[in-house]
């Protein structure tokens, strides 16, 4: 019988390109999101629940309809910049919304569940690779809410029995091969949708934000991962947990490559041929200098592997979503 799977912000970025991978392994993905950012056009692989994880009746009402076997937890705030001016904002729906999902995972008898972290909680780790067992250092409030959440998904581990993985992003990029679906924040601050809009000639041009870094060509280095290779590994982890691994796990996900702010836009002018106008800012606060993820765990134990995280496969699907909702 197909399992269904409660995706909460399933109308998101990753969690929309979540949805077709668990459609595409068999599973019937429920999404369940209140569109503040997500959109319903990105729902096309099951149901949609119009829902907000700060209202616990809302979750609990999609839980006894749809009665899924476990749950994703996208359904987050993610601009790190936002989140040094509102913090509050982020604790109530990053950590305040997770517990509602636990809570409500718990008097439904649900015990798995795969959540959407970041390599943020790391911190800055210098010039070495981030792996799992790297410290737990969160800089920005968006970070330590990640970081709150993972440490009260192992606590409910002890306590309930709750199964969880932590999956902990590198830069999440690209868009579906097949075209469906792709990045559409509104405002956006990530590095490639801003290239192909100065591209586009949807912006006069764009900023590098610091080239005196401790890098190869002084600008920031980052591991690109294409969302779809992301979505893959929700799959993976959602299996582990029902093959019936038990507590709590953490797994770095990205495509193993680190890349510079410099390289991605000589990438970005090469597919889309626009030679846009690119000026130097001063450092943007709060970035590190680099962020590259050792995938040795997520290789070995997760049997994943990045299949489109070149930058080339990265850049040309971004590039082709973008170009295409002109
Ligand atoms: N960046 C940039 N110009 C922009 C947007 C981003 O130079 O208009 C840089 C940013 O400082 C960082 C890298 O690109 O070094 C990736 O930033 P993004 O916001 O895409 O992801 P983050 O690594 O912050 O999660």
């Amino acid at each position: 019988m197909t399992k269904t799977i409660l995706v909460t912000g399933g109308a998101g970025y990753v969690g929309s390109h979540a949805c077709k991978a668990l459609s595409l392994a068999g599973y019937l993905p429920v999404s369940f999101d209140n569109l503040s950012n997500g959109h319903d056009w990105a729902v096309q692989w099951g149901p949609l629940v119009k829902g907000d994880i700060l209202n616990p009746l809302d979750l609990e009402r999609a839980i006894a309809k749809y009665k899924p076997e476990a749950v994703m937890h996208f359904a987050a705030l993610i601009e790190v910049g936002e989140s040094v001016k509102y913090p509050q904002r982020f604790y109530r729906t990053n950590v305040t919304g997770a517990l509602n999902v636990l809570e409500a995972m718990e008097r439904a008898n649900l015990n798995k569940i795969v959540f959407s972290s970041t390599c943020a909680v790391h911190g800055d780790v210098g010039d070495n690779t981030i792996i799992e067992t790297s410290p737990i250092a969160p800089i920005s409030p968006y970070a330590k809410t990640k970081a709150n959440v993972e440490s009260m998904l192992a606590d409910f581990s002890t306590a309930h029995g709750l199964n969880s993985i932590a999956l902990r992003y590198f830069n999440a990029s690209g868009a579906d091969l097949d075209g469906d679906i792709g990045e559409a924040h509104d405002p956006e601050s990530h590095l490639i949708p801003i290239a192909c809009q100065a591209a586009l000639g949807q912006r006069d041009g764009m900023y590098i934000f610091g080239d005196d870094y401790d890098t190869p060509d002084g600008t920031c280095v980052r591991d690109y991962i294409h969302v779809t290779d992301l979505a893959d590994a929700h799959v993976k982890a959602l299996a582990r947990l029902l093959d019936g691994r038990k507590g709590f796990e953490a797994f770095c996900l990205g495509g193993g490559v680190g890349s510079s702010v410099r390289q991605v836009l000589e990438t970005v002018k090469q597919v889309s041929g626009v030679d846009f106008p690119v000026k130097m800012e001063p450092r943007r606060p709060g970035d590190a200098p680099q962020l590259v993820a050792d995938l040795t765990k997520a290789k070995t134990e997760l049997d994943w592997s990045p299949q489109y995280s070149d930058l080339s496969t990265v850049v040309e699907t971004a590039w082709k979503w973008h170009k295409g909702r002109v």
